[in-house]
């Protein structure tokens, strides 16, 4: 098996395991095909949802593909401009932006900030009057809709923490309008993630604009509308397949033909999810109760998707012999949770075979903790013939010298 040119087992031997494996064709060719989708809308500005995979290879490589950057922390709003995003392409997003924050964005500046509350415009207009600045700012609207996904990745019904209600935009936008350190002239609205209707969007961005014309025929003037991300990928072969990117851009296209502004779309998962993958190796097969346990090197820790959404990865041996098994795959993380997959057939492995997660590329490395004690893990870009690390593997003395002991126990 191999990532564009460069086999697996070279990675392995080279880089160790476990490693996230990254593909740049991927992530390119995912790239080209969103903005040819979207160009009929008039080039909107595609900021990539940072959180989704924060390496700063992937946020260069897509700066250099003139993109920007959706984040939701003054440290991903950093790393956006570390890697050569432009201020003028990055939204701020987020229910929780404090006032430091506030304040460091705008001096570095950016597109706009994505309000979620009156509360949080009150201290964006204090921020930016203490700084003789008007921010520039949209509304995020939560529209109440099921976005059918995860209940924890769904972020668009009424009891979800996001946004302010249909209900109240209205009135809070002309509240807001008010405010001399605001510069109001949007609406935003992101539903959830890996979202496999293209319906439910539809729904949701037919309220926006509904809602747009509202706002219009009360004299705010509406110069953007920001989409959100959310669009789903492929994971498990047996489900219905995901919209294409051509599928989105059509939609939005058919939704948004009358609205008169600037669009701007957030994807995360669409563009790196499938660009990725966790390479890792199988430390020992233990017999089991029902089915043998396949013993991973890569645990929960390194990918907590399946623990935390119940989610469903391919898993691939590198070298396939052809025969298969059925095996419940976990990791060496000492909770029950540390599961990747429960009865899989899969292709037959031993001890010291080299397996692939699939589909890791999103919401994977950047979730990774060192929990049981387990340095964070080597990541590598490949392209074409091409490969590099691009986050070295951390040590375990790491956590021997840092932080030094309290005074009383040295
Ligand atoms: C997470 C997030 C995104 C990206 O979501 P994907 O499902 O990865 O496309 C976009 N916008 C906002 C506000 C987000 O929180």
């Amino acid at each position: 098996m191999h990532c564009e040119r460069v086999p697996l087992p070279l990675i392995a031997e080279q880089v160790g395991t476990p490693a996230y494996v990254y593909s740049t064709a991927s992530m390119r060719n995912q790239v080209l095909a969103l903005r040819e989708a979207l160009a009929p809308t008039g080039e909107p500005l595609i900021a990539y949802a940072v959180k989704a995979n924060p390496n700063a290879a992937i946020l260069t490589t897509f700066a250099a593909e003139g993109l920007g950057a959706d984040v939701v922390s003054i440290g991903e709003y950093v790393r956006a401009r570390a890697a050569g995003i432009a201020p003028e392409k990055i939204v701020f997003s987020g229910v929780g932006k404090t006032a430091d924050e506030m304040a460091a964005a705008l001096d570095g500046g950016l597109y706009q900030f994505n309000i979620e509350s009156a509360e949080e415009a009150e201290m964006l207009s204090q921020v930016a009057q203490a700084a003789d600045k008007r921010a520039p700012a949209a509304i995020r609207i939560n529209p109440d809709v099921e976005a059918g996904s995860h209940p924890k990745i769904s972020t668009g019904a009424a009891r979800n923490k996001f946004g302010i209600s249909m209900a109240e935009a209205l009135d809070i936008f002309g509240r807001l309008d008010a405010f001399p350190g605001l510069d109001l002239r949007g609406v935003a609205v992101h539903i959830g993630s890996q979202l496999t209707n293209l319906s439910v969007l539809e729904t949701a961005f037919t309220k926006i604009g509904d809602l747009v014309s509202g706002l219009r025929d009360r004299g705010h003037e509406i110069a953007t509308v920001d989409l959100g991300g959310g669009l789903g990928i492929n994971y498990d072969p047996r489900d219905a397949l995901a919209p294409s990117p051509a599928d989105y851009g059509a939609m939005i296209r058919r939704v948004s033909a009358c609205w008169g502004v600037r669009l701007i779309v957030e994807p995360g998962r669409l563009l790196v999810g499938s660009a990725g993958v966790l390479l890792t190796r199988v430390i020992r097969v233990k017999a089991g109760a029902v089915h043998p346990f396949v013993v991973l090197d890569a645990g929960m820790n390194d990918l907590m998707r399946p623990a935390l959404y119940d989610a469903w990865h391919a898993i691939n041996a590198v070298n396939p012999t052809g025969q298969q098994m059925t095996a419940d795959i976990v990791g060496p993380v000492c909770e029950t949770g540390d599961t990747f997959a429960l009865g899989r057939i899969i292709d037959q492995v031993d001890a010291g075979s080299l397996v692939v997660i699939g589909q890791a590329g999103a919401y994977a490395a950047t979730m990774a903790s060192s929990y049981n004690s387990r340095p964070l893990i080597s990541e590598v870009m490949i392209n074409g013939e091409d490969w590099a690390i691009v986050r070295e593997r951390e040590t375990i003395q790491s956590y021997l010298v840092t932080p030094p002991l309290p005074p009383w126990l040295r």
